[in-house]
């Protein structure tokens, strides 16, 4: 065999293509697809990854000057999805793949070292050794064959110096194997009570079962209300993948990615010996690392993961289950602006694999494609063991004088649930105590230097703070307008919100969930804890209350003000509200008790208000894909957003209006180029920023535009940077 000469390598850096390095002999055994590599690039070094490896050699090319000690990161048939999604979302292949690996991965520094651990077992048994505690461990080894030194410290007092001993006796062997730093690892199993099949889950596997055995690119849309056993269905048709030799892939939003969720799926498959990674953004470096080690070595046959485990290297992936597939996380913010939701459908495609995408309330642009027969259609209309909808009661705001937040329909269940000593749960999207302070002498608001947006006033640490750049200065003593003093907290947020039901229900037992609350690892968990456990009466959050939560206990749920997500400018404000409404109004009696939700809003005639009270999907649908075909908003158009930042605003606008010149010359009449307009948030983190819209019925014209844009990119001026977000959902 001849030694590969020439590597094929994704460089981290702005290239819009991988490239070209010899492998020098001395390296030519660890050059392998899926290494890391550092190359020289210009007059530096650089990261990069081995996309492929080929023979012939070309001039003048320079060499790999490093390879990384470490197993490769991925198998070769990961790269043709890899470079798939970096060239639909216009990203360097380089990057991309710096962005889907755990970091400790992508960068320039060397992987944190596999963790080990000791196993102990007996070698001659008979000797009996001098020392009492000599011969409890080596009885406590006997009895149960082979131990871990974590067992045992967990067992006896400072074993080690004791186990060497033995060691040295000749009386235990030692052997070291590689265990993964796992967070969910000491976590104890729940109890997986075995079910029996509703007729709709049956109906639901048996289609799934289908695909499965055809192995061929199959997707559906699992259309379940909330509490109708969806995850039972992800459960048993991941068994039916696994029985084939395949592998599953689970995708969660992040903040639905608990230990409970965790749980349920180790317990599920525990027996089986089936090894489950979990890859999420709240893990430590070294946990990531691991666990992206098990899936790339096969030894995890599941992996579950938020958004970024959509590019887990799973050699065999049989079935990508992607659970609230219309969450809004599932797309990267900034950076490699991808969708994990359209990326599972584009891999599952190219493995040939079956997707299963979950939701009570799926995406307009998801329905669709199951309307139009692009997607297999199950559905679970009803929840499990006869279990009813909660009851939704709106609360119309306008013409009411409120106190506070709450309105006394509101108050009055809150009060009658106490006593019941039942849960209840509220949401409010906003963190914080109130969204401004306003000088009620001239009207004066205080904003965020870096951002133009104002500033939320966060009571407890007695700051302003802005939610976009975390820029914080304590509260002005006299207003910058006018001199006056009297300044005041306008709206609400969660934290106030606490205050409020404090002062009503001083008994009560009240908690608050929301990002202020949870940014330290673990307080998530705890509050998680002790709501199952019954410790809250009342859990105040933002929307982090109301998604994926099983809280059996719940019979109430408060939504404070269903406008706020309502009015929000952007044309998915009513899907974003009455998904919000309908997930949270599942929150509430899934256990043995009965559910009631009150949801307060100005405006309950509004289909997305009206149509989640009813629990009406389709009559929501209907409105809303009307709504879309008019405006040629998706699924009916497609849009790509360009953005331009920079500290210069004249720069900047020179550059926006000199961009979509160039757009315009370049485009065809199938692509409307809108703008430049200065974006909703057109000051932020210091920057200034425009932004220009392309919109078309059609995606190939759209593409076809974008392929210019590398050219337009270089006649920018310096110091604006252009980003671009293909299929955008927001457009801040
Ligand atoms: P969803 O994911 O649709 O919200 P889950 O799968 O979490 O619903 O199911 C809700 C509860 O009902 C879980 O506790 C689950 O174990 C239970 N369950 C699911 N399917 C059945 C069934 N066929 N019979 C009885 N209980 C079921
Ligand atoms: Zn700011």
């Amino acid at each position: 065999m001849i030694a590969p000469i020439i590597a094929t390598v994704a460089v981290a850096a702005p290239l819009p293509q991988p490239l070209s390095y010899l492998v020098p002999p001395e390296l030519a055994a660890e050059v392998v697809v899926g290494a890391r590599v550092r190359v020289p690039l210009g007059r530096r070094n650089a990261t990069g990854f081995v996309l492929d490896l080929a023979g012939a050699p070309a001039e003048k090319m320079r060499a790999i000057a490093e390879v990384f000690p470490e197993p490769p990161l991925f198998a070769a048939d990961f790269v043709p999805f890899l470079l798939r999604a970096a060239d639909y979302y216009r990203y360097p292949p380089g990057e991309a793949l710096r962005t889907a690996l755990p970091a400790g991965l992508g960068g320039s520094t060397a992987a944190m070292p596999p963790r080990h651990e000791q196993h102990y077992r007996i070698v001659a048994a008979g000797m009996v050794p001098a020392g009492a505690k000599q011969r409890q461990l080596l009885a406590y080894i006997a009895s149960h064959g082979e131990v871990t030194a974590s067992e045992l410290r967990a067992a006896f007092p400072a074993p080690q110096t004791t186990l060497r001993r033995l060691v040295e006796l000749g009386l235990l062997s030692e052997r070291s194997s590689e265990r993964p730093r796992d967070p969910f690892f000491a976590q104890p199993l729940p109890a997986d009570p075995p079910v029996t099949p509703s007729p709709a889950q049956a109906a639901a596997l048996a289609a799934l079962a289908a695909a499965l055995a055809a192995g061929f690119f199959a997707p559906f849309l699992l259309q379940g209300v909330t509490g109708s056993g969806k995850t039972e269905v992800y459960l048993r048709a991941i068994a039916s993948a696994l029985a084939q030799g395949k592998q599953a892939l689970v995708l969660v939003p992040e903040i639905a990615l608990t230990p409970q969720l965790v749980g349920r799926f180790r317990a599920r498959f525990a027996g089986s010996g089936v090894g489950v990674a979990v890859l999420h953004s709240g893990l430590s470096d070294g946990e990531r690392i691991d666990a992206w080690r098990q899936v790339a070595t096969g030894a995890a046959a599941i992996v579950i993961g938020a958004r970024s485990a959509v590019f887990a290297p799973l050699p065999r992936v049989g079935i990508i289950v992607v659970d609230e597939e219309h969450e809004g996380s599932y797309k990267q913010g900034e950076g490699f602006r991808y969708h994990a939701r359209d990326l599972a459908l584009l891999r599952g495609q190219m493995a040939g694999a079956t997707v299963l995408l979950g939701s009570a309330t799926p995406a307009v642009t998801t329905c669709y494609r199951a309307m139009i027969g692009l997607t297999t259609l199950l559905r679970l209309d009803q929840r499990v063991l006869a279990r009813t909808l909660p009851a939704v009661e709106l609360v119309d705001l306008r013409g009411i004088a409120l106190a506070g937040v709450l309105a006394p329909p509101l108050l009055t269940a809150l009060q009658e649930n106490l006593a019941a000593g039942e849960q209840s749960l509220l949401l409010l999207n906003r963190r914080g105590f109130a969204p401004y302070i306003l000088c009620t002498d001239c009207g004066t608001t205080f904003r965020c230097p870096n951002c133009e947006i104002t500033l939320t006033w966060h009571q407890g640490r007695r700051q302003l703070r802005c939610h976009y750049c975390d820029y914080h200065t304590p509260p002005p003593e006299i207003c910058s307008g006018c001199g006056g003093s009297r300044i005041f907290p306008e709206g609400a947020g969660t934290e106030r919100l606490a205050e409020e039901l404090l002062a009503a229900f001083p008994a009560a037992r009240i908690a608050r969930m929301d990002r202020d609350t949870t940014s330290r690892r673990g307080t998530q968990e705890k509050i998680l804890a002790r709501m199952l456990a019954g410790d809250i009466d009342i859990l105040v959050g933002t929307q982090m209350v109301a998604k994926g939560h099983d809280f059996p206990g719940v019979t109430l749920v408060g939504v404070v003000n269903a406008d706020s997500t309502l009015n929000f400018p952007d044309f998915r404000s009513a899907e974003r509200t009455f998904s919000l409404l309908t997930q949270v109004a599942g929150r509430a009696g899934r256990g043995e008790l009965p559910g009631r939700v009150l949801v307060q809003t100005r405006a309950p005639e509004h289909y997305a208000v009206a149509c989640a009270a009813r629990h009406d999907y389709l009559g929501y649908y209907e409105q809303e894909i009307a709504f879309r075909r008019e405006l040629a908003y998706p699924p009916f158009g497609f849009l790509v957003n360009l953005v331009l930042a920079g500290n210069d605003a004249a720069a900047t606008s020179r550059a926006a209006a000199l961009l979509a010149t160039g757009l315009e010359q370049a485009t065809t009449a199938d692509v409307e180029v809108l703008g430049p307009a200065p974006c909703p948030l057109s000051r932020l983190r210091g920057k200034h920023r425009w932004q220009i819209l392309l919109k078309s019925q059609r995606r190939p014209p759209l593409q076809r535009l974008l392929d210019h844009l590398d050219g337009l990119r270089r006649r920018l001026p310096k110091g604006v940077v252009l980003s671009l977000d293909v299929d955008p959902l927001d457009m801040l």
